[in-house]
This record gives C-alpha cells, structure tokens and sequence, in this order.
C-alpha cells in the first residue's frame, strides 16, 4: 500500500476546511476545491469547515460573503463548523481573529524567529526594481533582520509603524509532501523573509492560513495549485510556532477552451451564473467532480452519493482540466431528462421565480409549470430552455420569422386553419386524445399527412416551428385561446398584403 493510501486511511479525525475570500462570486474554480473538500471529508465522516478569509478589508464585502454562503447551499455542500453554524474551532472569520494572529506574532517577536521590519515601501519598491534590472530573484534582503535595538527603537521613536516578517532559514530546502504532486522541493533561500504582519497590523494570507489550519486541527488542505508556493512558506511558519501541520493536496488548475487559466474572459465562470443559467445543482456537482478526478477512462455520470462513496485524492490527476460548457449543458441535459416530473416542475417553478422571468407562469386561468412540464422535458437542457419552450402558452404570439414564413407558405394553410378551429370548437372533450383522434381524421379526409395538417395549426398558435407535440399542446393551452389564435393565424392569411392566394 502507498503512503497516500496510508495517509487516507486515517479517516477517523478528518478535518478539512473550504476558504475562500470574500471578494467576489464563488468561480467554478472554488466550487470545485469547495466540492473535493466536502467529498473528502464525506467520503472519511470527518468534518468540513468553511473559514472566510476576509482580512483584505479592501477587497472584502458582505455582499461576496452571502453570495458565496448562498453558492455553496445551492451546490448542496453544507459545512459542519463555519459561519451560520459555528462549531468548537471558531470563530470562522478571520477578522474576528486577530488576537490569536498577534498572539502567534508576539510569540515569534519573543522567541526572536520574527523580527520588525522598518522598510519603507519605496525602499522596498527600489530594492526589487535592482534585484530585476540584475536578473536577481525578487528576495528581501534582509536590511532590518539584524537592526540593533537602539536603532529599532529609534525608528520606533520617530512614528515608524514596523512590519513583522519571519526569520526564513537562508539555506537547505522545505519540501512539501502533495498527495497530489509527491514531493516538491523549495530553495529556502528563495523564500526570503516574508511577511506576517503588515505595518497596518492586518495579517498577511500566509501568517492567517498557517495558524488558522493548525490551530482549527485542519488534517489535510485540499486547494488549488495557484497556492503552491504558499505552502513552504506556511510549513516553515507552522515549525517555527510548534505546530502540527495538515496533509496537503494540491489540484490542477481549470483551463479555458483556448488552454489558458479559466477566467471571466472565457464568459461565465461563477456559480451563480451557471445557476441562472438554469443548470442544476447535481449537473454541476457531477461535472465539477470530473474536472480533475476520474473513477476510471469510462465513468461519467455519478449521484452525489456515488461520488462520496467513491472520491479519493489518489485520483486525482496533476494535467491541467479543460472546462467544456458543451458537456456541461449535455450532462445537464441528462439530469433533466431523468429527473423524477414533479422535483423538475418544483426545480422550474424556483428557478422561474427566481430569474423574474417576464411572462410569469401560474397567473388564474394559465397553465401551471406542472401541466407544461411532461411537454418539454425531453427537450429541455437546462431549466431556461422551459421558458424558450413555453413561452408561448404564457404571452401572446409572436411569430419567429422563419415559422411565419413556412405559415404563409404552408398548402391549404386557410382551409387546415379553418376545419381545424370548426373542430376545436366543437369538440365535446377537449383533451388531448379527443384533439388527435379527431385532427388525424380531419387530416385523412383532407388527404394530407398529420405532419403537414399539423404544421400551420403549430405555427398559428405558437409562432413557432418547433412545439412540443400538438395534441398535449391544444389541450394544455385551452380551446378558448386555441380558436382564438387559428382564427387569428387564418385572418392574417387572407388579410391584403398576405402572399396566400
Ligand atoms: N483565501 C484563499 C483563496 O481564496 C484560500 C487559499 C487556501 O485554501 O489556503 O484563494
């Protein structure tokens, strides 16, 4: 057995922990580190935390913060300590955790394995711009580490306000141990003596990540590989405080059709987008897990609960994964399709609700999304597709040009219209066995096939060349509105200017 295997095993005490920045929407990206972090811990019966990292105060809003909460419900991966929910390890936002922050920083300052930094900003700025004109690595060089105490304190006396940075070791290697990636080696002397605390007094990411993984207990950090280079720099500051540090894994990054790192310039790349979209929350899940992970080269579809009983670090691969909407929107599809009828009308019914579409359905007298559901299911791919679908029983009939021209085209258009509006008019049951026995027989008495019989009456009640079928439609949208636009469809046929005989 391989030490992943080993290190998997230990399920009992699994922590891992989902954190992103509040600065803006959940991206594909952070779903996906988000979801292998919850199928993780699932998968061990560990706990998931979810931890806001939000001590950018610039860049951090409340807005990104209940977007994100709102992102990770929707996509179903509930958190077991965290914001809303709490838990023994909180609390779960960074800004409320600055005292353990200066606490870890005074100790470091005592110990003498930090030191204060008194640089300024240009002296720094200048000091990187000579590293790069002499082809330098970007390091700092240190010019504070050794400060004398009178010296320190004089720069104190004058109003300067110190950064604390870490004493980084200046020679060997940190190498860190991927589940992923095996082992990575760092040249510490590449590292340089990184910051911890601003002279703002805020925390940088990596002093905040480092005492919040080992003080929550976090058994494994599952990220993207982006955080790469953070990791030495996270392992050297947990050694230097004494702690134990997590497992690390780190994921493959999440290409754009042109290979290039996924980004806004792709189009859609946040979760809510996709939910507007009107893709489905176990879709995403299903394809959000294979971009990155596989089961084996033949496996595409899994339930939520295949995944947990399935996941594992060990399969996941280190090639960059291509995000492709075309599969998305044909797994979508999938799910659509074999979705129990009711859950689908109630998944519609929401996401109507919720995208204010115009032409609302369920007003008194129009048919309800469950009655219009079984019509479209198969042809749907996304749940936006049932407002493009049925639009027409809702709002009034606005025909697509190239169905009005088949309309106008259509042989003994007027005549169909007419026998067929006699017929709907008549008829004792308006259902639709009643409407396809009797149009079938209207169509064989007129000699023309119920393809072609059928088409001018689609068009003239829907605008459109593609329906679902006519029978459930007539019967669904009613014989008062049925009539009323076959009579309508017949009048613009004979009105002047129409190219019917
Ligand atoms: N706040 C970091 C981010 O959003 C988290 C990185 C980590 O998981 O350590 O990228």
């Amino acid at each position: 057995m391989s030490v992943v295997d080993k290190r998997e095993e230990n399920s009992a005490s699994v922590r891992v922990r989902f954190a992103p920045s509040p600065t803006g929407h959940l991206h594909i990206g952070g779903a996906r580190t988000a979801l292998y972090n919850w199928l993780f811990a699932r998968r061990h019966r560990g706990v998931f935390v979810l931890r806001l990292e939000d001590t950018d105060l610039e860049r951090s809003t409340e807005e990104a913060v209940r977007q994100i909460i709102d992102s990770l419900r929707w996509l179903g991966l509930d958190w077991d300590e965290g914001p809303e929910v709490e838990g023994g390890f909180g609390p779960y936002r960074q800004t409320e955790r600055a005292g353990l922050y200066r606490r870890a920083a005074e100790r470091l300052i005592a110990e003498e394995k930090a030191f204060y930094c008194y640089c300024l900003p240009e002296e720094l700025e200048a000091e990187r711009t000579r590293a790069r004109a002499a082809g330098r690595p970007v390091v700092y060089q240190g010019r504070c580490r050794g400060l004398s105490e009178a010296d320190a304190q004089k720069l104190k006396d004058e109003g300067h306000r110190p950064a604390i940075r870490l004493k980084t070791p200046t020679a060997g290697k940190t190498v860190v141990h991927d589940i992923i990636r095996g082992a990575v080696e760092f040249d510490n002397a590449q590292l340089g003596d990184f910051i911890l605390v601003r002279s703002s007094g805020t925390p940088t990411y990596n002093f905040a990540a480092a005492v919040d993984d080992a003080s929550m207990k976090i058994t494994h950090v599952i990220r993207g590989d982006d955080h790469l280079p953070n990791t030495p720099r996270q392992l050297l500051l947990m050694e230097a405080l004494d702690l134990e540090p997590p497992k690390y894994a780190h994921l493959p990054l999440i290409l754009g059709p042109d290979r290039s790192p996924l980004s806004k310039r792709h189009g859609d790349v946040s979760v809510d987008e996709f939910r507007s979209r009107g893709f489905l929350p176990e879709a995403l899940r299903n394809y959000l897990a294979l971009l990155g992970w596989s089961l084996d080269d033949k496996t595409t579809f899994f339930s939520t609960e295949d995944l947990v009983g399935k996941f594992s670090l060990e399969r996941v691969g280190c090639t960059a994964a291509v995000f492709d909407t075309g599969k998305l929107v044909w797994m979508n599809g999938h799910y659509i399709r074999n979705m129990d009828e009711r859950r689908l009308a109630g998944q519609i019914e929401d996401y109507v609700k919720r995208t204010r579409l115009a032409g609302l359905p369920g007003k008194a007298g129009r048919p309800r999304v469950p009655e219009l559901t079984p019509l479209v299911q198969e042809k749907m791919k996304t749940l936006a597709d049932f407002v493009i679908l049925t639009d027409f029983f809702f709002l009034p009939v606005n025909f697509e040009e190239k169905a009005l021209a088949r309309l106008k085209s259509a042989e003994r258009a007027v005549e169909i219209l007419k026998a067929t509006a006699e017929i709907l008019s008549s008829l004792p049951v308006f259902d639709a066995e009643s409407l396809e026995v009797s149009l079938r027989a209207a169509a064989s008495r007129m000699s023309v096939k119920v393809g072609k019989f059928l088409e001018p009456v689609r068009i003239a009640v829907s605008g459109k060349a593609v329906t679902p079928g006519m029978f459930e439609t007539l019967s669904v949208l009613g014989r008062e509105k049925s009539v009323n636009r076959i009579k309508a469809a017949q009048q613009l046929l004979q009105s002047p200017g129409s190219n019917q005989d």
